[in-house]
């Protein structure tokens, strides 16, 4: 999903197409919708548990737009609030009873916890197959194998805008800056799924700017603001720009940029995503998505089609 013809975006000249990452989220939730209407119509309610532990405002924020977002789309949801006193224990006695109830699909704890918590534990106690955000050895397992995994949302979200610029990604030079195991790690297995000869990089690595003037599609997930400049981009490049950071905006209030330098990067970049209102709002669509392909997967096996992970077609089974 492309803003066609712009030409400007907040007094910026571009050249590069900027990608609608709100529009595209749209698509995609219809599509879930669609979908979570049809099997509903078969007695299959795809349901998802978000687990919010303490009184963090951001978490109480993404926690807010998550349930909302599944309500419009057809997904009951079971918010289970927690005092920031809630223990290990606690927290693995709830998982253990949202394992075990049949109306549960998707399983969703917003991190970070408190730090009294063994967030570790807590995670590796989610049931595989409810894992809709994929952070589950199992699912990064099986991922890594190239076997059918729930894919953590963020780079999924990616995945797809990358696809819809880009349909064939074969061969491909890509370079992955952030080596995390919910961004970094599993967009550089999913670009390697597709073909794409990879580069992760990582606080450690040298001369970055020669990596991404070699690379065709480069994804910035390091939580840097603006440090990926425009003139180390190789002209033509995707530029997906994952990073979330709060700046002080000259007057004294904050604002959110992202990893790349969005002025400098629009003059060389083919296609980019814009921040806020690129890879955000997909990583929420991307959880929806995986919980009613999870709900499908209960109910009608693993094997079961389910809902691509694209912004048309084809809608599985
Ligand atoms: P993270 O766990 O802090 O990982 C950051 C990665 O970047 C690490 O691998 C680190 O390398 C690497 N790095 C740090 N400084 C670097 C540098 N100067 N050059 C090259 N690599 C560097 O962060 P994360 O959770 O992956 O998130 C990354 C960014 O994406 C953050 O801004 C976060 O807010 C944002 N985010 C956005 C969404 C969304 O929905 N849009 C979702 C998740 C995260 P080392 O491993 O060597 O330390």
């Amino acid at each position: 999903m492309l803003l066609a013809g712009a030409t400007q975006l907040r007094g910026i000249v571009l050249t590069a197409t900027v990608i609608d990452g709100r529009a595209a989220a749209e698509r995609l939730r219809h599509r879930v919708a669609a979908r979570t209407a049809q099997v509903s119509k078969e007695g299959l309610v795809p349901g998802l548990a978000v687990v919010l532990v303490g009184d963090d405002p951001a978490s109480r924020i993404y926690v807010g737009s998550k349930t909302k977002q599944a309500q419009e789309a057809g997904i009951r949801h079971f918010d289970h609030r927690l005092p920031e006193t809630a223990t290990t224990a606690e927290l693995l006695q709830l998982v253990q009873t949202l394992n075990a109830n049949p109306q549960v699909h998707g399983i969703l704890v917003q991190l970070p916890l408190p730090e009294i918590v063994d967030s570790a534990a807590v995670l590796a106690a989610i049931d595989p197959v409810k894992d809709v955000d994929g952070f589950h050895a199992i699912n990064a397992g099986r991922l890594a194998q190239g076997e059918a995994a729930t894919v953590p949302c963020t780079p999924l979200g990616c995945l797809i805008l990358i696809r819809d610029v880009l349909p064939d990604l074969s061969g491909k030079r890509a370079l992955v800056i952030g080596r995390s195991n919910i961004v970094g790690k599993p967009m550089a297995q999913l670009l390697l799924q597709n073909n794409c000869t990879v580069t992760i990089a990582h606080s450690k690595t040298r001369d970055l700017p020669a990596l991404c003037g070699e690379a065709e599609i480069l994804v910035a997930a390091l939580g840097r603001p603006r440090s990926i400049k425009g003139e180390w981009i190789r002209p033509g490049a995707v530029v997906i720009d994952v990073g979330i950071n709060r700046v002080d905006d000259g007057s004294g209030k904050s604002k959110v940029v992202g990893d790349v330098d969005f002025a400098t990067a629009v003059t060389r970049a083919a296609a980019i995503t814009p921040v806020p209102g690129g890879v955000g709002p997909m990583t929420i669509a991307c959880l929806l998505l995986n919980t009613l392909n999870a709900a499908i997967r209960s109910r009608f096996g693993a094997d079961a089609p389910v809902l691509s992970a694209s912004l048309s077609g084809p809608e599985g089974g």
